[in-house]
């Protein structure tokens, strides 16, 4: 386990009011609600998100491209404005606030989407970007908060918190799916005389419906459940105010250390994003067309596989974290970029299948022409997911966990934005790579250039570890 003297260290929980509270299983009572919340507002981006480039190349009728370069642009965007959303919060109006300011935006976005113009489109879009800005990176920093410096829980509560993503993520694809894609909604539409044709829109407002769940339970509840978390850095009693002035202390050498070693691996985490991210963009078309959606006599809405992925993180979630801990106990715990670098070769690897179900539908394309080459089985794009988590344990959650550790607390919540832009970076970068995919007319050559890029970089981390190590003033798994 990374050894952090916490009498040193001004984190991102460096609060007079950390809770002592351990009556959720051990975690606090503002872990369940933070966990909701946050379960809603991904419900909402999932929702949205499984169904953005199916509409446009299937209803609107844009080129994959086109699709895929919007896609990126969107999801990089949305990852990009949480750096200025924690920086508000740090400095102006706390997370707690900007939690309400970015749930309203966000679930004004998805209705605006639900008019299917391309006006509203548009806006809708720029709505759900500037939203989860306000959101994203401020939900996570109140998980951190709840936690006193180097208290041993914070692992697990980010694990648990990540549990809470993973299920709005997991249903979302599943209902907003249903609603845009499925025949028998369509028919329900027919019968209400109803036009079918915008099922869509049903399935973008049903995101927003989500959203609005999740700030009606956080407005009920925060006073209860957060009372004193996530106040403006400023207005807190924290030593460095106690003399009436507001100066801030500069960063110690320690510090900046740890925040050059956390910059360091936000580099890494953009290979792997590139690599994870194409799950909206190139395998939902992949899904789309070239998978056989025919399982056990029903005809599966492609939307439906982008269940997949959060799924396995509620199935394996729960085991990593226990991994760790049975390793920590036996001070045998990979560092936190080893434990990267080993999901960046869980991802690598798992593109694998991605290659092989490539050719299947390569040998086909090649043989019909332009006709229908549903012909990989489910199992390729299950076993990829099913890696692709593997490898995303190893690096997201522990990832968020490691930025609230060793961001200085003046910084937490913009140093929780870097972490997010990197999440950015990869965004873009995975749309551009989704858009090659119709000019390299082989979906198996495609598929090799995730596994080339994230085994190099896989390598590349692990052979950084001892320096991180060093800069952290963590041990060395
Ligand atoms: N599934 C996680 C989330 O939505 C991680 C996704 C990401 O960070 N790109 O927060």
């Amino acid at each position: 386990m990374t050894a952090i003297d916490p009498e040193t260290l001004g984190t991102a929980t460096d609060r007079p009011f950390a809770f002592d509270d351990r009556a959720l299983f051990g975690h606090p009572r503002g872990l369940a609600l933070l966990f909701v919340v946050e379960m809603w507002e991904r419900f909402s981006f999932y929702g949205m998100r499984a169904l953005l480039v199916l509409y446009l190349v299937n209803v609107v009728r844009w080129s994959d491209a086109r699709a895929d370069h919007l896609y990126g642009t969107y999801t990089g965007l949305v990852y990009l404005t949480p750096l200025i959303g924690g920086y508000l919060a740090d400095k102006l109006i706390g997370t707690r606030r900007s939690l309400v300011i970015g749930g309203c935006i966000i679930a004004a976005g998805h209705f605006a989407l639900a008019f299917e113009t391309m006006a509203s489109f548009y806006i809708g879009l720029a709505l759900v970007i500037i939203g989860t800005g306000f959101f994203k990176p401020n939900v996570s920093t109140m998980v951190g908060q709840l936690y006193k410096p180097g208290d041993r829980r914070r692992d697990a509560g980010f694990t648990i918190f990540y549990m809470g993503i993973n299920l709005g993520g997991f249903i979302a694809p599943l209902i907003c799916g249903y609603l845009a894609q499925g025949a028998g909604f369509r028919h329900l539409l027919e019968s209400a005389g109803l036009d079918p044709a915008r099922s869509w829109r049903w399935g973008f407002a049903a995101a927003g419906v989500g959203m609005l769940v999740g700030l009606a339970v956080y407005l009920s509840l925060r006073e209860r459940y957060l009372p004193g978390i996530g106040l403006p850095y400023r207005t807190t009693l924290h030593s460095g105010a106690r003399d009436g002035t507001l100066a801030e202390p500069p960063l110690t050498t320690a510090e900046r250390r740890r925040v050059v070693a956390l910059l360091l691996t936000f580099v890494f985490t953009v290979i792997f994003w590139m690599a994870y991210e194409q799950a909206g963009s190139s395998l939902n078309l992949f899904a789309d067309r070239y998978t056989n959606l025919h399982v056990l006599g029903m005809s599966v809405p492609s939307s439906w596989l982008q269940s997949e992925q959060p799924f396995f993180v509620l199935l394996f979630a729960p085991a990593f974290a226990a991994l760790w801990q049975a390793l920590g106990a036996r001070g045998k715990e990979p560092s936190t970029p080893l434990k990267m670098a080993i999901g960046l070769a869980c991802i690598g690897g798992g593109y694998l299948f991605m290659v092989a179900a490539g050719r299947l539908v390569d040998t086909c394309l090649a043989g019909h022409g332009s006709g229908s080459c549903a012909v990989a089985g489910p199992g390729w794009l299950s076993s990829f997911y099913l890696f692709s988590v593997l490898g995303e344990l190893c690096l997201s959650p522990v990832g968020l966990s490691y930025v609230s550790k060793l961001a200085p607390a003046r910084y937490a919540s913009v140093l929780m934005g870097a972490w997010f832009l990197a999440i950015a970076g990869g965004e873009k970068l995975a749309g551009e790579l989704a858009a090659l995919t119709s000019r390299m007319h082989s979906q198996a050559a495609f598929f090799a250039i995730p596994v080339v890029a994230a085994l190099v970089a896989a390598i590349a981390l692990a052979l950084l570890v001892p320096t991180l190590a060093r800069l952290t003033g963590a041990e060395t798994a």
